[in-house]
């Protein structure tokens, strides 16, 4: 029997950055399926197999909204092969996904997981209040435990695995759930490196004090090779787009360096950074929060801080 099973949604070729994640995590407890929806690359599906997938499950959604018909898809395969547990990451079509299959199934989803333990029953230990507490919950009941597990809690690491056996899964009938087509998607453009997956993040907050006084930080990053990141009072002003947001409704990351700029450190803020290897905090107000998880703080005008590090930078 199969003991875990990871969600996995193809994005332009790859295997998205959860399912690595999920599968790292998933392989301590034995064997780990993968039900994989999107074209089905090979290149997918060999990341997959390098993260430690047994098996891949895949169902090609082609231009169909994906939600219902895997959802349908894969409690037949749960129904099939069993499993302890389902792991989700954060996207969009993952919480969808498992909603779907929660309500198939009549079993309840476990989100925002920064932990799990199976040790006889499933136990998933989640962040509440933006992070500031964490509670334990343990699953009763018949499996599979549904878990929804916020990015980078566990991070990706080769297993050094082949690609597994690959099974086409065929498209279930969802009735008129099904008929709903994508006509059109748009990659939104953007440029420097992805705030995910960047070493260095410089991020601004309300204190750069307008949009026109932005490039503040785009010029520190720049010198870094850094990516930008804000705070969501920076993105509900219209000075940056929300991609960029930081935080509990923004991204979680975890790069080595993380430089707040302007930041109050509000905890909806922190839970998104507060893992960064060294953080850096320049504000005017020695009492920010911020200050409370920095490893360095510069206490000072960001106005006047900021460009004298850009220019030593710059002459160096
Ligand atoms: C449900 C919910 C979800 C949320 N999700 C998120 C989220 O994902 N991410 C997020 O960031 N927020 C989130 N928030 C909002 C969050 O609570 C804060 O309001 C927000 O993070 C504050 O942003 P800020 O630090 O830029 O602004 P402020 O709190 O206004 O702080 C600005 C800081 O800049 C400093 N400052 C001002 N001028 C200067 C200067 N010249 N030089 C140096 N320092 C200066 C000030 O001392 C202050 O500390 C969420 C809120 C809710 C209710």
């Amino acid at each position: 029997m199969t003991t875990t099973w990871v969600f996995s949604e193809e994005s332009d070729g790859h295997a998205p950055a959860s399912a690595l994640e999920l599968l790292t995590k998933a392989r301590t407890f034995g064997d780990a399926a993968v039900f994989h929806i999107g074209a089905g690359s090979g290149e997918a599906f060999a990341e997959l197999g390098e993260h430690g997938a047994a098996q891949i499950f895949h169902l090609s959604i082609d231009d169909h909204l994906p939600a219902a018909a895997a959802a349908a898809a894969l409690a037949s395969l749960l129904d099939e092969h069993g499993g302890e547990i389902v792991l989700f990451g954060m996207g969009n079509t993952d919480r969808d996904v498992a909603g779907r299959l929660s309500a198939r199934i009549g079993r309840p989803v476990l989100a925002n997981a920064v932990e799990i333990s199976i040790d006889g029953s499933v136990s998933v230990t989640s962040e509440i209040l933006g992070g500031v507490e964490a509670v334990v919950t343990e699953t009763t009941g018949p499996a599979p435990a549904l878990v929804i597990v916020r990015p980078k809690a566990f991070p990706a690491e080769p297993s050094g695995g082949a690609t597994p056996p690959v099974s086409e899964v065929s498209m279930p009938d969802v009735g008129r759930s099904g008929s709903a087509v994508i006509v059109e998607s748009h990659v939104e453009a953007s440029e420097g490196p992805d705030l995910e997956a960047a070493s260095i993040v410089v991020s601004g907050g309300r204190g750069v004090g307008s949009q026109d006084k932005w490039s503040v930080i785009e010029d520190l990053a720049s010198q870094l090779g850094a990516a930008v990141g804000a705070t969501r009072a920076v993105i509900d002003a219209g000075w940056v787009p929300a991609r960029l947001q930081v935080g509990q409704t923004g991204k979680t990351i975890k790069p080595d360096v993380y430089i707040a700029a302007g930041v109050s450190g509000a905890m909806q803020h922190l839970v998104g950074m507060k893992d960064s290897g060294t953080i850096i905090a320049i504000n005017k107000d020695p009492d920010a929060p911020i200050f409370s998880v920095a490893d360095l703080g510069i206490i000072g005008d960001l106005h006047q801080v900021v460009p004298k590090v850009t220019e030593a930078l710059q002459a160096r």
